[in-house]
């Protein structure tokens, strides 16, 4: 099944975004953006390189130094974001079908991730009025308070995976503490990030404060990296990425926060109410394409209700409905580009000498064209598989037994990642006990991938360095100054 769908009004062009104007890049070179649907190419974005970063961090740092962004009262920059996410919200249908229509994301979950976006506005749009910074008293003698300031320039860049929320998760809490930025946004979904200009313009966001470099990672995101004027940079992305940007912001000692890579378990216990499990770890698993970092991609059962829980999630699996990602039904959609596409089917073909094979395992019948994955699930997966160690980041799933907690926590802490975790069991005292010894930065006990802004996010072991979410994010984006006065 493959249709012309293509949304009203695309752009004839991507542009950079810098100062406050739409600019190609200095060279004029441009990369192709692919329809995932279709893999034709369906428009051209400005391809940036070192020149359109220095342009960019030139004007940030302009901003930054001469303009009232960074010395607004935190009440006044918060009616700004606050305008920018109810311009968010009232867009969403268009961000959804823009969001949608570049990635492959089935229609109702890009809708999902746009309101999220305007959430994450709103959220840093309270939390700056409400920041309050430490003061220590010593009586009589000295007076000590914390001056928080705004660092910079930030770089930002951006994974392709629900490109507009994940933009918004750094851009929120970055323009609430006053600094200004320059973003990269991944090369395969630069469509929806287009929109934040007109969203800002709109919404009254000083010219120069936010500026946007389209381009390939090891051109535009590597020179933003290595530029000298931008003190901090916010990367989500593969792990192995993430190590790169790490020692090439090392000889500037930049302050880096990194959400990288996961392999992340769900572990389901006997006594766990089955069917509730069953189904959430379908969601975790295949909700978003599989191209989400916190996917439950390795489902450990105990070997009490492990051939019902195979059987069940197998039956399960092949109804999940794949389709055209702008049809309000599609439950998966295609996956964004040819070449992760290439990376996904060839874990698919390993996984069938590596496991079971239970649903899935190939191309959806009716879809002759683009990125389509079947939704797949092995059984029988040993923890020395490939599918079971390494992130494929597609709807692909590897399921393995487990007898005793101690043998769970083995096989649950058994790979390189530690993003997240999901327990599964009606035993209080054995899912709070677990959750402590798990190597994953959060856990969700019988509860699926939900949410709390306040929260701290991130991953340990080789799935980041540092938290986004709520506090950790403003600590992130600004100076702690002690000041001391003696009474
Ligand atoms: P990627 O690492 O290939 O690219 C991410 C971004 O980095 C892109 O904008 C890319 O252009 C840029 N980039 C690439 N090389 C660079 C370099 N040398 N210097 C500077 N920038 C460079 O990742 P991806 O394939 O776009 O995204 C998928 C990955 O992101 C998965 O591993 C997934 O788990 C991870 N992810 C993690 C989280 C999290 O919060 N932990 C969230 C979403 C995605």
């Amino acid at each position: 099944m493959t249709d012309a769908y293509i949304p009203a009004d695309l752009p004839e062009k991507i542009q950079h975004y810098i100062d406050g104007e739409l600019l190609d890049s200095l060279d004029g070179d441009t990369f192709e953006v692919l329809n995932p649907v279709t893999n034709e190419t369906y428009v051209h974005a400005a391809a940036g390189k070192k020149a359109d970063i220095e342009r960019a961090v030139a004007a940030a740092t302009k901003a930054f130094n001469e303009g009232p962004w960074p010395r607004m009262l935190p009440r006044e920059r918060s009616r700004v974001l606050n305008r920018i996410a109810d311009l968010v919200e009232s867009r969403d249908k268009r961000l959804a079908e823009l969001e949608s229509f570049d990635s492959g994301l089935p229609i109702t979950q890009a809708l999902g991730q746009a309101r999220r976006a305007a959430e994450n506005f709103r959220f840093f749009a309270d939390l700056i009025v409400a920041q309050a910074d430490d003061a220590y008293k010593v009586p009589g003698r000295q007076m000590n308070y914390v001056n928080r300031k705004p660092i910079g320039v930030a770089g930002l860049i951006t994974p392709w995976n629900t490109p507009f929320m994940l933009e918004s998760w750094k851009l929120a809490p970055a323009l609430a503490t006053g600094n200004t930025v320059v973003l990269k946004p991944a090369e395969f979904t630069p469509l929806s990030a287009s929109l934040w200009a007109g969203i800002f313009e709109e919404a009254g966001l000083p010219r120069g404060v936010f500026n946007l470099v389209n381009g390939l990672g090891e051109d535009a995101g590597d020179a933003l990296v290595k530029h000298p004027d931008v003190p901090l940079i916010s990367f989500t992305g593969e792990s192995s990425t993430g190590q790169l940007i790490f020692g090439n912001s090392a000889p500037f000692l930049k302050g880096l926060s990194m959400e990288l890579g996961g392999k992340s378990p769900a572990i389901v216990f006997a006594d766990a109410d089955l069917d509730t499990a069953i189904d959430a770890c379908v969601f975790g698993v295949f909700s978003l394409n599989g191209e989400r970092c916190t996917a439950g991609s390795r489902i450990l059962v105990q070997r009490d209700v492990y051939d019902e829980f195979v059987e069940r999630f197998g039956e399960i699996t092949k109804r999940v409905k794949v389709g055209l990602p702008h049809d309000p039904t599609t439950e998966v959609g295609a996956l964004v580009h040819p070449e992760h596409y290439e990376k996904v089917m060839s874990y698919v073909e390993l996984g069938k000498s590596e496991g079971r094979l239970i649903a899935g395992g190939g191309r959806p019948e009716g879809f002759p064209t683009g990125n389509y994955v079947s939704p797949t699930a092995f059984a029988d997966v040993s923890p020395d598989a490939r599918i079971f160690q390494e992130e494929i980041f597609g709807p692909v799933v590897a399921i393995t037994p487990f007898d005793t907690d101690e043998e769970a926590l083995e096989l649950a802490n058994n790979t390189k990642y530690g993003l997240a975790a999901y327990v599964w069991t009606n035993d209080l005292k054995r899912a709070h006990n677990f959750a402590q010894s798990v190597q994953a930065g959060m856990v969700w006990l019988n509860s699926n991938n939900v949410r709390d802004l306040r929260t701290p996010f991130g991953g340990v072991k080789a799935s980041g360095l540092g938290h986004e979410g709520g506090y950790r994010s403003i600590d992130f984006y600004t100076d702690q100054q002690s000041v001391h006065i003696t009474l």
